[in-house]
């Protein structure tokens, strides 16, 4: 399928193309091509949308929940059937592997199966007093939902929150990214086809700021999500502080690994090579800080390094890529600041370190010896850069862990159960990884604490933060 030059928005159950309003170049990172033009929402465009959004939960608020579940569903085949052209969309314009974008498709249609089955079990509880009063704790729909996802995991990221939002009864307004629109517009189209009414979910893009602005000044607004960066968390953060409103934010990540003597160094070397450069590092919980105990630091980084070297990097379209480019031109020059001030600073670069001929590429990278006071300890790479420092004890390894104000996720490999637990209790973070990588489930909680934010996505917590609780009691 070639890529779609047909983008728009879409308000109370109608699609709008250009007709006048601003239009943001969507490129192909691979290639640096402009790909189409995407129309930008106005404010009486948002104005639109608010009134629809409004109308929209007075009535889907009041569906049968199974009658919910089962348009759900039909969203669900309709991402199933529709996969493989997604993917290719997906490819085109984030620049991940088809094999990668195959399987964040594939979690879309996997999110609204969950979510429709999930919100049959909202029951609520029954508190019986001996006076024969009863109070009823019950769960209700928040409201209209203004969501914010980025351009790392543009369909999946957006799913997350549209199928908990409408499993739940509230209409929803998705602002999903700029730089990915066919893709994120033609899962819109399965909800659209799935039965989902038109002013209950929609789908916009604009500037950033002012949809924000606008949206979460509104009085319809009743709750916000937001996945991004740390800085512009905070901001939302204050806007919806003017209503009181209810947020989910998850923020980024600067995820530490603590590699035990006691390991098996074999699978340790190959499960974090592998992926540390998935999406090409753009990943929240990414692993990043890999801190190395002594007496197994220098064959880690040697193997580490090794395969990295044997990373196929190309376009995410060809069948033998692994790697592709970076999705926007704003983190290549923000990744070589990060590398060019590590090395400065005394790191040794092991491989990569250099832009790629064309496009957005940035080749996988390896820094050793990385000391503390290099800026990349502190600030999120996000992008495909590991960074390596060794480490004696085990009170030191939580130390390092720990030590910023990120929380969102962190990993351990070693073979001593008791010392798993004792990490797994030790790290400041809402996710921990043990002896694996794998911590993103559709059934269970993903989000972090500190400043990487709070709430849930995914699982029953994912499910629970589009609901209000309401205490009835009845004498
Ligand atoms: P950014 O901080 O400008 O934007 C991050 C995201 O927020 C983007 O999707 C953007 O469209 C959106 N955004 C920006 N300003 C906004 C506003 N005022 N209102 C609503 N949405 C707004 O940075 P960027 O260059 O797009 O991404 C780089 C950084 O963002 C990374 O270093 C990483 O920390 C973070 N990030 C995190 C995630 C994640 O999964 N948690 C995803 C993408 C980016």
């Amino acid at each position: 399928m070639s890529y779609t030059t047909d983008l728009g928005i879409y308000i109370n159950g109608s699609w709008r193309r250009g007709e006048g309003r601003d239009v943001h170049e969507v490129v192909n990172p691979a290639t640096g091509d402009v790909l189409a033009e995407l129309p930008l929402a106005t404010a009486a465009d948002l104005d639109e949308a608010l009134d629809a959004a409004e109308r929209g939960f007075s009535h889907w608020r009041t569906v049968d929940v199974n009658a919910r579940a089962a348009t759900l569903h039909k969203v669900a085949d309709l991402i199933r059937e529709r996969a493989e052209a997604v993917a290719v969309l997906l490819t085109t314009e984030q620049g991940k592997p088809l094999a990668e974008a195959r399987t964040e498709v594939a979690s879309c249609a996997a999110t609204f199966d969950y979510f429709a089955e999930e919100a049959k079990r909202s029951y609520g509880r029954v508190l019986v007093r001996p006076t024969g009063q009863r109070s009823l704790v019950l769960k209700q729909p928040v409201g209209p939902v203004a969501a914010f996802s980025p351009w790392n995991f543009p369909v999946n990221l957006m799913v997350k929150k549209m199928a908990a939002a409408l499993s739940a009864g509230c209409s929803i307004i998705a602002k999903p990214p700029e730089e990915t629109p066919a893709s994120t517009s033609a899962i819109m189209q399965c909800v659209i086809d799935g039965g989902v009414p038109g002013n209950v979910a929609q789908l916009i893009y604009g500037v950033p700021d002012m949809v924000s602005r606008h949206l979460i000044g509104s009085a319809i607004i009743r709750k916000i999500s937001f996945t991004g960066s740390v800085p512009v968390g905070k901001h939302l953060l204050k806007l919806a502080a003017d209503g009181v409103k209810r947020t989910t934010m998850e923020l980024g990540g600067h995820a530490p690994v603590l590699i035990f003597d006691d390991c098996n160094l074999d699978n340790a070397i190959k499960l974090a090579s592998t992926t540390k450069f998935r999406n090409a590092g753009q990943v929240c919980i990414s692993p990043t800080r890999f801190y190395v105990q002594e007496g197994i630091y220098d064959r880690f980084v040697a193997g580490f390094a090794q395969a990295t070297k044997a990373i196929q990097v190309g376009n995410g379209l060809d069948a033998t890529t692994v790697m592709g480019p970076l999705a926007n031109d704003r983190r290549p020059p923000a990744i070589e600041k990060l590398v060019a001030d590590a090395t400065a600073k005394g790191a040794r670069l092991l491989t990569g370190g250099e832009r790629g001929d064309c496009g957005n590429f940035y080749l996988p990278t390896v820094l050793a010896d990385v000391p503390m006071s290099a800026d990349i300890m502190e600030d999120e790479p996000f992008g495909p850069v590991a960074l390596m420092r060794p480490f004696k004890t085990f009170d030191e390894a939580i130390e390092q862990a720990n030590r910023l104000p990120f929380g969102l996720a962190a990993y351990a490999f070693t073979e001593n159960a008791r010392q798993a637990n004792l990490v797994a209790d030790a790290l400041e973070t809402g996710m921990v990884g043990l002896n694996s990588f794998a911590i993103s489930y559709v059934d269970a909680p993903f989000g972090g604490i500190k400043e990487s934010g709070f709430g849930s996505e995914a699982g029953a917590e994912g499910l629970d933060a589009y609901y209000v609780t309401k205490a009835v009691h009845q004498y």
